[in-house]
């Protein structure tokens, strides 16, 4: 049942939804929300996209970014750019503090500005965000991997203990920084642990004289039994094998139980604990819905899953409320996955919806609507150059083939002709050469984040600060 104690925000500026066509408010700029957008192009609609990045972010290359191969603007265009020429789409920043489905509303904040976006029709694409299954005290140590902040952060933190090794003499030190705890043994922690032994091994080999880079230890840990679960026994047997082979310690069925800043605590089925003394470690687990599916939940009666994803109705809506759409990562049907094409199957879906309840007699209340269906294009995790494993169907691919088929996807998948061409550039660069061309590391990368933290997140902005583009004025001019 809805909630009757939520209360909806105080009035502010609208943009209002009438006119002269339906309104679409999508939020979020990912997968779901951009293919979304995207799909209402010829539509006789407004859409307004707002999300609280600029950019429309390809998750699936995070860690290249925090391995130093890839560089944030080729994983992140400007969402604004991407829509330039789409002439019914308004691209808003801001962080969406409330959707308020009585009034049909949407509100966003942008350092202190606050917008009302009306709506006729709202698709909710957030996401999700890092779950550290309660220990949220872990986040300090051990960031996760959800943004381009998250990536850069921890491109600081891996070279940066390369750095503190060659500079440290305590030999146990030395070890310390040297030993990277990879939690989580999905494809983006196989892909992590198999990117940093490849650095250690391959890319740094010849770039410190006091250490020896190839005597970095990673270490991947798991609670499951085995790693990449999701790809089935055989390629799960595989993607071990291959890790081994390049050095890399693989601990299944153990938990992490302990994280702080000198290193991690590993605890097996038995209850046996284990230490393991590491600067660097690296979160790559857990899931946990967005906030605002709480507030939508509460709204309008839905259920939340152990995750706390949306629980919809077969058409992608809420319960009593076909006009808002909740995609992706935020959603939970059917055990779906939380990956990408259920995200942009979905957004495109939602478009389509839109687009046939106007031609149906009185829109969004009489449509009919076909059940949401899932067509799974299959699963691919790259763990080394010339190196993945792909599922599809019945069909099982490991090595160099999976990895081609792997590269072509993701170069597909790449937005804007320039950033599939400059990916490719740099991929020759790293897995042709050893070479990565984003190695710069700055102490913002590894202190912004806590440093903010400290400040907390309602720090007033300062009065009139010169952002985005302003250029302040030399004082005394
Ligand atoms: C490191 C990593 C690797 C992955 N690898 C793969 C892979 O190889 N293959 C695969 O299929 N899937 C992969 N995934 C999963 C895939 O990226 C997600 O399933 C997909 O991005 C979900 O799309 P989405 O649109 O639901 O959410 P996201 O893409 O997460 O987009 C959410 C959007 O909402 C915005 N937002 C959130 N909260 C607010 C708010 N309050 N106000 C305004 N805006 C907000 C965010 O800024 C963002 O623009 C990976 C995910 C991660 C994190």
């Amino acid at each position: 049942m809805p909630d009757a104690s939520y209360t909806p925000e105080p009035r502010y500026p609208r943009i209002p939804a009438t006119r002269g066509r339906p309104h679409v408010a999508i939020v979020g700029s990912g997968f779901g929300g951009l293919f979304a957008a995207k799909a209402l192009a010829a539509a006789d609609v407004d859409v307004t996209l707002i999300a609280r990045t600029t950019h429309h972010l390809f998750q699936p290359l995070l860690y290249q970014v925090a391995t130093g191969i890839l560089s944030q603007g080729e994983v992140a265009p400007t969402t604004r750019e991407v829509l330039s020429r789409q002439a019914n789409a308004t691209v808003l920043l801001g962080e969406v503090t409330a959707i308020d489905l009585d009034a049909r509303a949407v509100t966003s904040v942008l350092r202190g500005v606050t917008t009302v976006t009306e709506y006729d029709y709202v698709v909710v694409a957030a996401g999700a965000g890092q779950s550290y299954f309660g220990n949220d005290r872990f986040a300090t140590f051990a960031p996760g991997m959800k943004s381009i902040d998250d990536a850069l952060e921890l491109r600081g933190r891996i070279f940066g203990a390369f750095e503190m090794a060659e500079v440290v003499t305590d030999p146990a030190e030395r070890e310390r920084q040297l030993t990277f705890v990879v939690v989580g043994a999905g494809p983006t922690g196989v892909e992590m642990a198999g990117q940093i032994a490849e650095l250690s091994r391959r890319t740094l080999r010849k770039d410190f004289r006091r250490v020896n880079s190839r005597d970095a230890r990673v270490v991947l840990v798991d609670a499951a039994d085995r790693v990449l679960p999701s790809f089935g026994h055989s390629l799960s047997g595989v993607a071990r094998e291959q890790l081994e082979a390049m050095g890399v310690e693989v601990l299944v069925s153990k938990k992490v139980v302990e994280v702080d800043e000198h290193g991690v605590e590993v605890e097996a089925a038995n209850g046996d604990r284990r230490r393991i003394a590491c600067a660097c470690k690296i979160w790559a687990a857990g899931v946990a819905g967005n906030p605002l599916g709480g507030t939508l939940a509460q709204q309008s009666g839905a259920e939340l899953d152990r995750a706390g994803r949306v629980l919809v109705e077969p058409d992608l809506t809420l319960p009593g409320h076909p006009e808002v759409f909740v995609v992706g990562d935020m959603m939970a049907l059917n055990n779906l996955p939380g990956v990408a094409q259920v995200a942009i199957q979905g957004g495109r879906y939602a478009a389509r919806q839109i687009v046939d309840d106007m031609h149906s007699p009185n829109g969004v209340e009489s449509a009919q609507r076909p059940p949401f269906v899932y067509h799974d294009k299959g699963s691919m995790a790259t763990i080394s150059r010339f190196s993945a494993v792909a599922s599809r169907g019945r069909l099982r691919l490991s090595g160099f083939p999976a990895w081609v088929a792997w590269l072509v996807v993701h170069l597909f998948y790449i937005i804007g002709f320039k950033r599939q061409i400059t990916t490719l550039v740099r991929w020759n660069v790293s897995f042709l050469g050893r070479g990565r061309a984003e190695r710069t590391i700055t102490r913002q990368q590894i202190a912004g984040r806590l440093a903010l933290e400290e400040l907390g997140g309602d720090f007033p902005p300062p009065p009139a600060a010169p952002w985005p583009d302003e250029t302040p004025e030399e004082p005394g001019t």
